[in-house]
């Protein structure tokens, strides 16, 4: 994929409105690409996840919003968590908050913005080895059953594990809308990592495939933005496939893809 950097905010940030009240911030010039998600009420708003951590995001969501922000960490991974540096008032899952609290180094960062994952430059003033996440001290704990009222808008947290065992998602109830964070998205999805757990991701999608009937569309951290809510049922099912057996399609992200379409599932080698 091609971006023109021209058009991104900062040199680094895309940023795309999709309905009133929700704003997707992705950072195309990276491999992963990430997804943060703006979320606002009338009162508030909500900063699902904040990136790898180049670049001013607190600047930029400033820009975007007047109200006051809270940050809700998905989960624990370096390329959801790197601009929390910028916001004040921030909540994760318990099981994150150890990692959050050690911070990601200067070596494994550079390691993440090495050239080969990227397709431009960095940001102006980004040094790529010393790009670490600092450690956090002060962060509140959300937890599955929770309700972050938005004013006029209510987020539910879901437990979502089985890419990771702390993931959460985030569902929009009267407008229809899940955010499917790491859990469900139109890409491979990662379930080959060391805290991945497959069982455990099908009992999460299956779970997750109840909501279907009440969503109008999905909003993911990763991959195709949006997605129709109808592709959680082919995760299900593909899932349930790769755990019988299935045969893999071909190596990817130091896992073996098993392709499925508009998604793929990447599950751990074999130890050899
Ligand atoms: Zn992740």
């Amino acid at each position: 994929m091609t971006t023109e950097s021209g058009t991104l905010w900062g040199g680094w940030f895309s940023v795309a409105r999709l309905e009133p009240g929700v704003t997707m911030i992705g950072e195309p010039l990276h491999s992963e690409d990430p997804k943060s998600f703006l979320v606002e009420g009338s009162d508030r708003a909500v900063l699902i996840d904040t990136g790898i951590g180049v670049g001013d995001l607190g600047h930029l969501v400033r820009e975007l919003t007047r109200l006051p922000v809270t940050v809700v960490v998905s989960h624990a991974h370096w390329d959801h968590v790197g601009g929390n540096r910028h916001f004040a008032d921030i909540r994760a899952p318990a099981g994150a908050q150890a990692a959050l609290r050690e911070g990601w180094s200067d070596e494994r960062m550079a390691r993440a913005l090495d050239p080969r994952e990227l397709s431009g430059t960095l940001p102006t003033g980004t040094d790529p080895d010393h790009a670490g996440i600092p450690p956090l001290s002060d962060v509140g704990t959300i937890a599955a059953g929770d309700r972050i009222d938005l004013g006029g808008r209510t987020l539910e947290v879901i437990a979502a594990p089985g890419h990771c065992p702390e993931l959460i998602v985030l569902l929009d109830r009267a407008n229809g809308i899940l955010f499917g964070t790491d859990a469900v998205y139109a890409a491979g999805l990662y379930a080959q990592m060391d805290v991945s757990d497959l069982d455990v991701y099908l009992a999460t999608l299956t779970a997750l495939a109840t909501l279907v009937p009440d969503l109008r569309i999905v909003y993911s951290s990763h991959g195709t933005v949006p997605f129709e809510p109808g592709l959680i049922l082919a995760m299900r099912d593909a899932m349930a496939e790769v755990i019988a057996g299935r045969p893999a399609d071909r190596e990817e992200a130091g896992g073996l893809r098993h392709d499925f379409g508009a998604f793929g599932i990447i599950v751990p080698k074999p130890a050899s």
